[in-house]
């Protein structure tokens, strides 16, 4: 096996160190229910108020207003089924065709149970058309749910003018912003957003811990019912450990952020600027001027993509095609095929998504590998 070189950080990232020191003695020593009276467990208890304050140090809210819940699916998942059970004449939901599953899946299902979907599309660039946008909104939408950015193509939304639009509007707003923290600023305090989702392994904590922001003048009504964990807005007994991860996983990502902006960017376009060079008949997807600074979505003309990823995985290359959970499927991105692109065309992308663990040296070899990789696939197709 070759030394791998992970270019897929959209889909997972590699725990920081950092992180993982701080969560271990919650696993080991400190195992002591987070709502016991004594000081064994409050201790527990004021090391998820320290995290809860970290979240929110990062999203440029108050701590109250962060919820943890057990991964970005739940967040997305309880800011919408919130939504729904508000108001009862409020049950129509406006999305757009580019979401995560997540959503995605999430709003096919309300569809299937008599709630009204309004799916916006994109145009080539996988922009939103906000007139569009504006004029979706009802008297009985309860929600628009918009992601902040694709974590296919790294598109980013204006979403402090669709906030705006959806708060004059008199609906609820929620963002999927699981791909944007930790990758550009964002401060909620002076935003018009009442929902807002994240998701620790995207930024290099454990799998399996998220948080979602509730503002504090937004109603909830909770999605996991039971005991009074998090102020009875999410039941269930706190997954501690994870939790004081989470926390520093956003204080790292506060503290790297000007960085990202730098540092990763300039890996993206070195490889991107390269592989354009140097390669025939080879693409960007989407608008490559309001993007994420990691993620760089290529076509690669008359190349089957499953087959490129077979072959970049021989040489320790991850990287993915469509989103992971696409993968597999004989569906193309349905990311790329909103975007008007050709089904050959999706099913000729790949997407790099590049992390603060990622060096130089490992975009250079990886710059060697992939024209080869190119090369001999468009060799076999026209055998
Ligand atoms: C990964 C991802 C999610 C899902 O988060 P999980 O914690 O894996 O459930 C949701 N939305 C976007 C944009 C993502 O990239």
């Amino acid at each position: 096996m070759n030394e791998l070189i992970y270019l897929d950080n959209n889909a997972t990232t590699r725990v920081d160190p950092a992180v993982l020191e701080e969560m271990l003695p919650y696993l080991t020593e400190f195992y002591g229910n987070p709502s016991s009276g004594y000081r064994f467990g409050q201790k527990v208890g004021k090391a998820l108020e320290t995290a809860r304050e970290r979240v929110a140090a990062l999203l440029g809210c108050e701590p109250g207003e962060i919820i943890f819940t057990s991964c970005g699916t739940e967040s997305t998942n309880a800011a919408i089924n919130s939504a729904l059970q508000m108001d009862r004449d409020r049950q129509h939901v406006v999305t757009t065709r580019v979401e995560h599953s997540a959503t995605l899946k999430h709003c096919e299902t309300l569809a299937k149970r008599g709630h009204e979907i309004t799916w916006l599309g994109v145009d080539e660039r996988g922009q939103l058309d906000l007139d569009e946008l504006e004029k979706s909104i009802r008297d009985d939408t309860a929600i628009v749910t918009v992601m902040w950015a694709n974590n296919e193509t790294g598109v980013l939304f204006p979403i402090d003018e669709i906030a705006a639009i959806v708060r004059r509007k008199g609906a609820l707003f929620h963002t999927d912003a699981v791909q944007a923290i930790g990758k550009i600023p964002l401060r909620l305090a002076d935003a018009k957003i009442n929902f807002l989702s994240l998701s620790g392994h995207k930024l290099h904590c454990p799998k399996g811990v998220a948080a979602l922001y509730v503002n504090r003048r937004t109603k909830f009504a909770p999605y996991v019912i039971g005991g009074g964990q998090e102020s009875g807005k999410r039941a269930g007994t706190e997954n501690a450990a994870s939790i004081v991860a989470l926390g520093k996983a956003c204080e790292i990502a506060g503290e790297y952020l000007p960085r990202e902006g730098r540092e990763v960017r300039a890996l993206r376009d070195h490889f991107e600027s390269t592989v354009l060079a140097q390669i025939e008949g080879a693409q960007v997807n989407g608008d490559s001027e309001h993007r994420l600074p990691n993620t760089s979505n290529l076509s690669f003309e008359s190349v089957d993509s499953e087959g490129a990823l077979m072959l970049l995985d021989q040489h320790g290359i991850c990287c993915s095609s469509g989103s992971a959970c696409t993968t597999g499927s004989l569906h193309a991105s349905h990311v790329l095929k909103a975007m008007g692109l050709s089904e050959e065309r999706a099913r000729a992308s790949l997407r790099f998504s590049f992390s603060r663990f990622n060096t130089r040296n490992e975009v250079d070899r990886a710059l060697e590998i992939l024209p080869k990789v190119i090369s001999k696939l468009r060799r076999l197709a026209a055998a």
